[in-house]
């Protein structure tokens, strides 16, 4: 599709954008707002460091990314071949990702004239680059994370049952009202006994909003192919552990879940000038959090380092 200038962005709706907002007001609207446009160049200064700095991307991040492009790449070989992919191959796949991130932050000039086609590291933007203890750090959790997808509940039942795949990682869309909400599930499948299962993978901690999020996912999976929440079984596998959490997804839990995006989205648009266009109020409104001891390592700190310090 062609792309189309819009003087503000177009409104949505994601668990990411929630947990942005319940964060920082500050950093919401720099990610959200105040870096929209900020790839033209006659765009005002400060819209171009706020796109720069949202491009801005953890090394944790970066094996986050590699390690769900891995997933997707196993369940895509599973599919046609049904067989698993090496083991070393998906290592050698996310060595290379960890390694142009690494190559290419070395190159500041590059990554600022197009933050987004290239890897700048906050490590190295903020920092001093990546210590060898977490080098060693990211190194350990890739050999974790490989051998347990590997051995991951939903990859085996896959396997064992020859079960059908219905999505491999992808980012689409259901409406509630006139408000788009985004929801990326990592894997859905059909179990032997005809559930459809929706899963998601994770590289970091457990964390009490997951079970929310997959939820968002059956939503969508629900309007989708016209299924009920009976139909559907939820779980989120932590690659770092092995760990899975399964998720009941019932007519209750939806409810519940929309009636939680309901409020978010009222609660986000208590901070616009014009809820039709999207346009919001100053950024003066949008306050800096209180839990400053975070900062440092927010992608905007540069943006808000005055303030920051004036606050002391
Ligand atoms: S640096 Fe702190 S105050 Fe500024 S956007 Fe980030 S989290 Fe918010």
């Amino acid at each position: 599709m062609a792309y189309q200038r819009t003087k503000y962005p177009p409104w949505s709706w994601s668990s990411s954008r929630k947990s942005t907002f319940r964060e920082c007001k500050r950093k919401y609207y720099y990610n959200y707002y105040g870096a929209h446009n900020g790839w033209e160049s006659s765009a005002p200064e400060e819209a171009k460091q706020a796109y720069r700095l949202k491009n801005l991307d953890g090394i944790y991040l970066i094996l986050g990314s590699a390690v769900h492009e891995i997933a997707e790449f196993t369940c895509k070989i599973i599919d046609s071949t049904s067989k698993l992919p090496e083991e070393a191959k998906l290592i050698d796949k996310i060595r290379d990702n960890l390694n142009r991130a690494y190559a290419e932050s070395k190159n500041p000039e590059t990554w600022y004239s197009s933050p987004k086609q290239n890897f700048m590291l906050q490590e190295f933007y903020y920092g001093d680059g990546l210590s060898g203890r977490m080098i060693k750090l990211i190194k350990e959790r890739m050999r974790k994370a490989v051998p347990n997808l590997l051995t991951s509940k939903s990859i085996s039942e896959i396997i064992k049952d020859k079960c059908e795949i219905k999505i491999a990682e992808s980012m689409d869309t259901f409406m509630m009202g006139n408000t788009a909400v985004y929801a990326i599930p990592d894997l859905v499948y059909k179990d032997k006994e005809g559930n459809w299962i929706v899963v998601d993978w994770k590289t970091g901690k457990e964390y009490d909003s997951h079970p929310a999020q997959i939820t968002v996912y059956a939503i969508y999976i629900m309007e989708k192919f016209n299924i009920k929440a009976e139909d559907i079984k939820g779980r989120v596998e932590y690659l770092l552990t092995g760990h899975n959490r399964d998720v009941e997804i019932t007519p209750d839990t939806v409810k519940k879940v929309r009636d939680e995006i309901t409020e978010s989205i009222k609660n986000m648009r208590k901070y616009l000038e014009d809820v039709e266009e999207n346009i919001p109020g100053s950024k003066e409104k949008f306050p800096i959090t209180g839990h400053t001891r975070f900062c440092k390592w927010c992608n905007f700190y540069e943006m808000c380092k005055e303030e920051l310090e004036s606050k002391k």
